[in-house]
């Protein structure tokens, strides 16, 4: 059996974290291909080191004193080779990194050595070898990413080597030009070498056991939840739920490799299993809670409009044109209401407005702003049937006004739309309405 594991920035933060990732490697030989993030925060006020590179880069870039950053980043990965007791020699690696940023290095360079320098320290921890991802992970001479050249190159050189060590979140243009991806990147690399070297599963450590049903930030110690499909888990992803790289799940989702979150810090959690269908039912109604701010929603009337598809067609027009995405549209017979994120909206305003004016003639325009989306995810519609009247009732019960609903979105059960100051204690009282007081109600049941 073959296991990618990829393991994030709070787990190598320190020579701590290495130590606990050792012991997880070696506790099962098929875990046999690694991929390292930059170390991320030690505590909630530390920094991560791929921010201080990229604020090295800026200051670098316009001619600031980056001594201090250069200092902090050196001392946090000497500290985690001297930490680990390695006879490992990084200085000169350093050096060379710093040397290259002085003369012109670009800035996916800077951000990509906290993976490099990471990779370097977890292969000779572990004995296995490194594989530097620039000559692995392809992109073309636009940065374009080349998703079959770099599954041929990932199968011929990983193809025999027993184990590898493999820096995420970056590879190289044909002119070795470093490029990365972006942000959280490092899950993308687990998922291509987990489809390169067959991998049966595709293990992703965080500091969280497994998927979890709403933002930690917002409900206090939230469940996870045990199984999630690739397609629901996307849908909570693009509402708001932090998870994983979007990106990472398409590889992995063709060959058939389910992925398993995982916490580095309690490893015995079983997690969440991330895969294409599942054969049980959840414990819970719901796949999950998740949500954004800053929306706002453009409504257009027109009396006596006869063809409403073309009146919406007309303004989805002009607000592609504008690059202004749309999340959903609700529709009435002589209007039409469209939700837009209100920055980009704003930024644009005066061009859509002359633009739906001249092209519509509307009676009138209105705009709802500063709102803020709330998603459930669901199995089914008869997922969305039995929450529908307990979330509208808590609702209300705690005073908070639902300004848009919208129903029946493949995988998510409803979404809906409230004040942005009324966002978290959204959040709250729909955790407590449909997962707290189930908790309680299985507590009673099985007593
Ligand atoms: N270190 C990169 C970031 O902070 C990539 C990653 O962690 O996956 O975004």
């Amino acid at each position: 059996m073959i296991k990618t594991v990829k393991f994030g920035g709070s787990s190598l933060a320190s020579a701590l974290q290495f130590r606990k990732v050792k012991d997880i490697i070696l506790a099962d030989p098929s875990r046999r291909y690694v991929i390292p993030s930059a170390p991320g925060k030690r505590d909630p006020d530390d920094i991560k080191v791929t921010d201080l590179l990229y604020s090295y880069y800026e200051k670098i870039s316009s001619g600031v004193d980056s001594a201090h950053i250069e200092s902090r980043i050196r001392s946090r990965y000497l500290e985690i080779v001297e930490g680990l007791g390695l006879a490992l020699d990084l200085s000169s690696e350093i050096d060379q990194i710093f040397s290259n940023l002085k003369n012109g290095y670009g800035q996916d360079y800077a951000a990509s050595r906290g993976e490099y320098l990471n990779g370097l320290i977890m292969s000779d921890y572990l004995g296995f070898p490194f594989v530097d991802a620039a000559e692995v992970v392809l992109f073309d001479e636009n940065g374009n990413f080349l998703s079959e050249e770099t599954n041929e190159a990932l199968k011929k050189r990983l193809g025999n080597l027993n184990t590898a060590v493999i820096p995420g979140f970056y590879g190289a243009m044909p002119d070795g030009t470093v490029k990365t991806f972006s942000r959280g990147g490092s899950d993308i690399t687990g998922s291509l070498v987990a489809r390169a070297v067959n991998a049966e599963l595709y293990e992703n450590f965080t500091d969280v056991s497994g998927f979890l049903l709403a933002d930690p930030r917002i409900v206090d110690d939230p469940i996870s939840i045990g199984v999630i499909t690739y397609k629901e888990l996307r849908e909570l992803a693009r509402m708001g739920a932090c998870v994983l790289h979007e990106d990472a799940i398409f590889p992995v989702k063709e060959a058939g490799i389910p992925i398993n979150i995982k916490n580095t810090n309690s490893p015995d959690d079983i997690g969440t299993l991330i895969t294409s269908s599942i054969g049980q039912q959840s414990n819970h109604e719901i796949t999950g809670i998740a949500g954004k701010k800053g929306y706002c929603t453009l409504s257009v009337r027109k009396s006596g409009f006869n063809s409403i598809r073309d009146f919406e067609n007309r303004v989805l027009t002009i607000l592609q044109k504008e690059k202004i995405p749309c999340e959903s549209i609700p529709t009435s017979p002589d209007s039409i209401s469209i939700l837009v994120p209100q920055k980009s909206y704003y930024s644009k305003e005066f061009e859509v407005l002359s633009q739906v004016h001249s092209a519509i003639h509307p009676d009138a325009i209105y705009l709802d702003s500063d709102l803020a989306l709330v998603a459930i995810g669901g199995r089914g519609t008869r997922t969305r049937d039995r929450i529908a009247d307990r979330v509208f009732a808590a609702l209300a019960e705690a005073n908070i006004h639902i300004r848009t609903i919208d129903e029946g979105m493949k995988d998510l059960a409803m979404v809906i739309g409230v004040a942005d100051r009324d966002f978290e204690a959204t959040i709250r009282v729909i955790y407590n309405k449909l997962i707290c007081d189930h908790c309680m109600h299985d507590a009673v049941v099985k007593s």
